[in-house]
């Protein structure tokens, strides 16, 4: 849609560049900015002429400019030894989208919109990911994807603050992985995406819940749970109220199928 309210679309080509102040607001691929119409705000800093390398693969792992792309993400062709890679296709297959977002949304766009069921927010809190955050006055700061998003559409950045790019560790990329995902719907939002990732000798299990909670939320395990150890740990750190009521799921329906979802994923990687 025409956003009738901006006057002034900046490009800049450093973050230095940019002089903030109330009424901006970045432009990652903006297939949210553009799908309803943005009264506070008056001027667009678009991220794409800072012209960052999309995927980086380095010793550390896999640094994600926030301004790749999802199809960015879908073309890449993971190292043979990182287990977990299986993961980056399925979560892009259970983004609800047409070509066009495929096409144009980001990953950073993503994490910043916050949502419970942003496949990109499972996957990287999935993946251990670390978020680098550029304030407008102050150092780069780092936090834990599973810690960005702090609710519903809220995240811990601050105004004006950039979210740079997330770091996948090298140590979650070569962790076995599983997934499972449900929609109320065929081309619904997730009700819920669960992931696990374990190291090769079954120690490290990480469960990351995630669509059917408001924020992605970590349960992890020194070695692989048996059933009833992860049944009681998500009872424990999942009280009744802390599941995401909504149109794509009611709270106890959540629950029920996270249980049901987490255990197959434990067998799978048993
Ligand atoms: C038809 C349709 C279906 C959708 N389906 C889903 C879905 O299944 N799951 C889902 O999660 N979302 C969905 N969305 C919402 C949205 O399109 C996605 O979340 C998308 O990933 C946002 O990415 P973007 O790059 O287009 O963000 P933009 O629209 O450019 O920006 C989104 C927000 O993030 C801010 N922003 C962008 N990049 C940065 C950055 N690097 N640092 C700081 N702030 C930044 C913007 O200022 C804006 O507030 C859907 C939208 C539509 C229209």
């Amino acid at each position: 849609m025409n956003l009738n309210t901006i006057v002034q679309v900046k490009r800049p080509t450093s973050f230095d560049e940019i002089e903030w102040r109330d009424g901006h607001a970045f432009l990652g691929g903006g297939t949210w900015l553009f799908s309803e119409p943005q009264v506070t705000t008056d001027t667009l800093v678009d991220l794409q002429q800072f012209g960052w390398p999309p995927l980086t693969v380095t010793p550390a792992g896999l640094e994600i400019a926030a301004t790749a792309k999802i199809v960015d993400l879908h073309k890449f062709k993971p190292p043979a030894d990182w287990g977990a890679a299986p993961l980056f296709q399925q979560c892009i297959d259970a983004f609800l989208m047409s070509f066009k977002i495929w096409n144009a949304a980001t990953v950073g766009g993503n994490l910043v919109m916050s949502l419970p069921a942003g496949a990109m927010v499972s996957l990287t809190a999935g993946l251990e990911g670390v978020c680098t955050l550029w304030p407008q006055n102050g150092q780069p700061r780092q936090v834990p994807v599973v810690d960005f998003v702090t609710g519903m559409h809220t995240n811990v950045l601050q105004k004006g603050e950039l979210l740079r790019s997330i770091l996948l560790p090298m140590s979650a990329l070569k962790k076995r992985a599983a997934m499972r995902q449900v929609s109320l719907t065929k081309f619904g939002r997730s009700a819920a995406l669960i992931i696990a990732t374990v190291g090769d000798d079954g120690q490290d299990f990480l469960l990351t819940v995630s669509a059917a909670t408001p924020r992605p939320v970590h349960l992890r395990f020194a070695k692989t749970p048996s059933a009833t150890e992860l049944h009681r740990a998500i009872d424990r750190r999942l009280p009744p109220d802390a599941w995401f009521n909504d149109v794509h799921g009611s709270a106890p329906y959540k629950r029920h199928i996270t249980l049901y979802l987490a255990e197959q994923i434990r067998a799978e990687l048993s």
